[in-house]
């Protein structure tokens, strides 16, 4: 057991957007701050697609989390937390780690939905390490004479992205042919229709086939098989679809059944434990219809840590008001789209945006305190500059891309 400290103790469960935020929200306050998360990196997700195309390599989408929270004046505790009880987290090498008030941030996990031969044959994506195995997959196909079938399992912003960033790479390398296969029945969920149309649009002259409408049913080292029985041959399949909760939140009686998110109030507090606050992915925030993004884990963190403080000290608790973003999407080199409500604007002349998001995300995070993390901020502002604001901001380019720019709807 950890010695007892004079103050209270706030203690953070998983170290990504939501729980960083609840940290950094958390800077200078009165209380003693643990933060537990078994990786040593924060990985910067919405950009791991690049690494695909080999756009981005790892370290550049990764921040260590001892520095980022010594600097927060916080503890970090690199383990598992295994269960929670009213007042201690157990962690996984035995620890137990006493609390006056918990924030729980622990995201969700890959979701094959128990589609037959997917955990074996197909790549999740939801890693920088799952990205740099499909990347090794995709080079070693690249080098070999013989035809290399991409398939791509999700429609989504993740599958659209992915397929954006393969194209990139291999679109034109005579020995691929691509795939994508997705339930719904377009492109894009959720999202303005004409998106599906544009997309499909900018691929009609590359070797890309669409399956949608067509859940998986089976996955096999060489094929996909849809639930109309068609077969999608396929040499490499990367899985992009679906999220589940964390089994932590069952573990912890947080939920009451497998694979629910936890119920939270409109305060971000859990239904089943005052004393708790769920945030991020892990939330149950259907009801408000928020789509599992990172910036509302980010703003979820600044308010969970608000209403820690304000329930340890017996305030009223603040209720959580998502703020309405756009959103941006990116497809390779052919277009991004910039989404708000039902509009979306579709350029290509707008890549540098999820560029300028990532660079500018990474700075807010982890403001360079010391020479070589100066340097290390430095190195990535050069190669985003180099890789993408100079050549984005190249007039012949800019001339050619902008009457293009379209507004869908
Ligand atoms: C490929 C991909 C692309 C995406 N693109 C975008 C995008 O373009 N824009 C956008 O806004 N969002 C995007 N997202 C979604 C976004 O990344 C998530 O919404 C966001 O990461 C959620 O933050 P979180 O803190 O709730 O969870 P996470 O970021 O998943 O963090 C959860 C943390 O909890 C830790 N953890 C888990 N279990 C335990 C445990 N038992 N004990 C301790 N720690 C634990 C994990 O190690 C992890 O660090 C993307 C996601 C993926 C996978």
């Amino acid at each position: 057991m950890l010695p007892m400290k004079s103050k209270l103790n706030i203690v953070i469960i998983g170290g990504g957007f939501a729980g960083l935020s609840a940290a950094r929200q958390l800077r200078g306050s009165r209380y003693s701050v643990t933060l537990i998360d078994p990786s040593l990196h924060m990985e910067w997700l919405p950009n791991i697609h690049e690494i695909l195309s080999g756009r981005k390599q790892g370290d550049e989408l990764r921040l260590t989390r001892h520095s980022l929270l010594r600097r927060l004046g916080h503890r970090f505790l690199a383990n598992r937390a295994m269960e929670l009880t009213n007042t201690a987290v157990l962690l996984d090498n035995g620890m137990r780690v006493p609390f006056d008030a918990c924030i729980v941030a622990t995201g969700g996990v890959h979701n094959s939905f128990g589609v037959p031969g997917a955990d074996r044959h197909a790549l999740p994506m939801k890693s920088v390490a799952q990205c740099q195995a499909i990347a090794r997959r995709l080079q070693r196909a690249a080098l070999s004479p013989r035809d290399a079938r991409v398939t791509i399992v999700g429609g989504g912003i993740e599958g659209v992205e992915a397929l954006g960033e393969v194209l990139r790479a291999y679109g034109r390398r005579r020995q691929f042919e691509f795939s994508l296969v997705e339930a719904g029945t377009r492109l894009l969920p959720g999202k303005p229709a004409s998106l599906d149309a544009r997309i499909r649009s900018l691929t009609r002259s590359l070797p890309v086939s669409y399956h949608l409408g067509r859940p998986v049913a089976e996955v096999a080292r060489d094929r996909i098989v849809l639930a109309s029985g068609a077969v999608v041959p396929s040499d490499i399949t990367i899985w992009s679809a679906g999220v589940a909760p964390n089994g932590f939140l069952l573990r912890s009686q947080l939920t009451s059944e497998p694979g629910q998110w936890a119920p939270v109030s409109g305060a971000l507090q859990s239904t089943v434990r005052p004393n708790v606050f769920i945030i991020g992915d892990a939330a149950d925030l259907r009801e408000m219809g928020l789509a599992k993004q990172a910036y509302h884990a980010m703003d979820m963190g600044r308010c969970a840590a608000s209403n820690v403080v304000n329930w340890l000290q017996h305030k009223p608790l603040q209720a959580y008001e998502p703020a309405a973003k756009p959103q941006v999407v990116t497809f390779g080199e052919l277009e991004t789209f910039v989404v708000f409500r039902d509009f979306a604007l579709s350029s290509a002349a707008l890549g540098p945006t999820k560029e300028a998001i990532y660079t500018l995300g990474l700075l807010q995070l982890s403001p360079p305190a010391s020479t070589r993390e100066l340097w290390a901020s430095l190195d990535r502002l050069q190669r985003s500059a180099r890789r993408v604001y100079l050549p984005a901001l190249n007039p012949i380019k800019l001339w050619r891309k902008l009457p293009a720019t379209q507004v869908l709807n």
